[in-house]
């Protein structure tokens, strides 16, 4: 590492990001190129001797950026957001300086402990049950994604009800979610060994606002008992991906513990929210839960990745995870005197990444972030009364953070017809390069997402984008193309 390149080079890379950004409004904001575009760009072959930064940067901006989608775009609204932000950007960039593994404590001290106090920090401003935080047998820990903090505790939930009724009965393990959750919960399942068969995804419909009703698990649960299954696990969901809906989790929680069920609440993109005093209603009921993510890196300005999980047996996680070679010992370790995050996730090697999270927090403060959070849920407000008011569209959920999904409404109560002209609507609207939006289905509905949460979004940016969406959907009436 050459100190002074770094500080030129650093400079130039800064410089470069900087102006991204300042033009990042110029750029289609979903990438219009083909499949395989890139291919045709560059050489065969990495090259045999070094190239300049400047061949570099150049390549980027003429090759590489066109086939970047502008996610830190004032419109980009699909999806959930991933944030970036200063603090979170420098937090990285400190990380990537330091360039430690922080495996085990004695492996980068500082990254262990300022992951706990962070974590413990966060937990205290979502206002989580005391069990979540590091002082007792709880704790928070960083990992990649929901995805991640998912399949984790899935693992340390079935080996826990396997120690005590024996490894052969895994064929019997059942899990439960609604119908709402997340993908990544079945995939946790597959890589699990849960059978799949075993995996109830409750049905939901609009009457709950596809919300998981406390009886339909009730009923599921009672059910596998009666067949002589092992209901050990349950995912609830505070703002699930399609459209936000929150999960009952006092009822559910209740049911859970009366069965002996680990209980985790998925809160991947709407925990941010609940740092807010009027949204942590939404969180009422986490105290039942034995586990709780959410990701920093969708909607609370750290830069990806970043997802934060809070367990309130951290012994279950590391009895499930944790692997002791000789060529890891040490003395605090050994004596228990320390944590150690390998125990905790699947890989060995890990990141600083509470330096960005911790940055966010500090460079921000709780207050500025809550009115950060605020102010996009008044914008998806706004917008949510813009839909209303046009006859063309409708709201199909109630919009209770900040994503708003509406849909262009039937003619002739045809719902074929109108679920092509919301799918070419949505073609049409993110080919314009102006906005680019997302889709769900619900109950066989085609439904159009506007999430809002990028850093640099305003009220013109949204007003704005649904003009383009009006124009686009009276030119699809007017030319009736279905
Ligand atoms: N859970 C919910 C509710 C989500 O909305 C998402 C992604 O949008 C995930 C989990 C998966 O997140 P990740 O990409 O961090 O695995």
């Amino acid at each position: 590492m050459d100190s002074e390149q770094l500080r030129e080079y650093g400079h130039r890379m800064v410089d470069f990001i900087a102006d991204y950004y300042k033009t990042i409004e110029t750029f289609p904001v979903r990438s219009q190129v083909q499949p395989g575009y890139l291919h045709n760009l560059l050489p065969e072959s990495a090259p045999d001797h070094p190239e300049t930064v400047e061949q570099v940067l150049d390549d980027v901006k003429e090759k590489i950026l066109p086939g970047v989608t502008h996610w830190q775009s004032p419109t980009f609204f699909a999806y959930y957001p991933a944030n970036s932000s200063v603090a979170g950007f420098l937090g990285e960039m400190l990380s990537a300086g330091l360039g430690i593994v922080g495996f085990s404590w004695v492996s980068s001290p500082a990254a262990t402990e300022l992951e706990m106090i962070v974590l413990d920090w966060l937990a205290k401003l979502l206002n989580l049950p005391e069990q979540f935080l590091s002082k007792g047998n709880g704790g928070g820990v960083i990992q990649g994604t929901a995805s991640e903090a998912i399949l984790v505790v899935l693992i340390a939930a079935r080996d826990k009800v396997l120690r005590s009724v024996g490894k052969k009965a895994l064929e019997k393990l059942v899990v439960y979610s609604s119908d709402q959750t997340h993908s990544s919960l079945l995939k946790a399942c597959q890589i699990a060994g849960i059978h799949l068969e075993n995996c109830r995804m409750l049905k939901t419909d609009s009457s709950t606002n596809y919300a998981l009703r406390p009886e339909s698990l009730q009923e599921a649960v009672s059910k596998d008992l009666e067949a002589g299954l092992i209901p050990f696990f349950l995912c609830g969901t505070v703002g699930t991906t399609s459209s936000t809906a929150v999960d009952p989790l006092a009822a559910l929680g209740k049911i859970a513990k009366s069965n002996e069920i680990w209980f985790h609440v998925d809160a991947a993109y709407a925990g941010s929210a609940c740092i807010c005093p009027e949204y942590r209603q939404y969180l009422d009921g986490v105290e039942t839960a034995d586990s709780f993510n959410m990701n920093a890196h969708k909607w609370f300005l750290t830069n990806f990745d970043c997802s934060l999980l809070w367990v309130k047996d951290q012994y279950a996680l590391t009895e499930a995870l944790s692997t002791n070679p000789e060529y890891l010992k040490n003395k605090p370790s050994q004596a228990n005197l320390v944590v150690d995050y390998k125990d905790w996730q699947i890989p060995l090697g890990r990141r600083f990444r509470s330096l960005k999270l911790w940055m966010v927090l500090r460079l921000y403060g709780a207050e500025t972030l809550k009115s950060y959070i605020r102010n996009h849920i008044k914008l998806a407000k706004d917008l949510e009364q813009l839909v209303s008011q046009d006859p063309n569209f409708e709201v199909v959920t109630p919009s209770i953070f900040s994503l708003v999904c509406f849909r262009m409404v039937p003619v002739d109560n045809d719902e074929k017809t109108c679920n092509n002209r919301n799918r070419n609507l949505l073609e049409a609207v993110n080919s314009s390069g102006k906005l680019f939006i997302s889709h769900t289905t619900l109950s066989g509905k085609f439904v159009l997402r506007f999430a809002i949460g990028a850093p640099l979004t305003e009220a013109k940016h949204v007003k704005e984008a649904w003009k383009v969406i009006q124009e686009k959907a009276s030119y699809l009436l007017a030319s009736q193309v279905k």
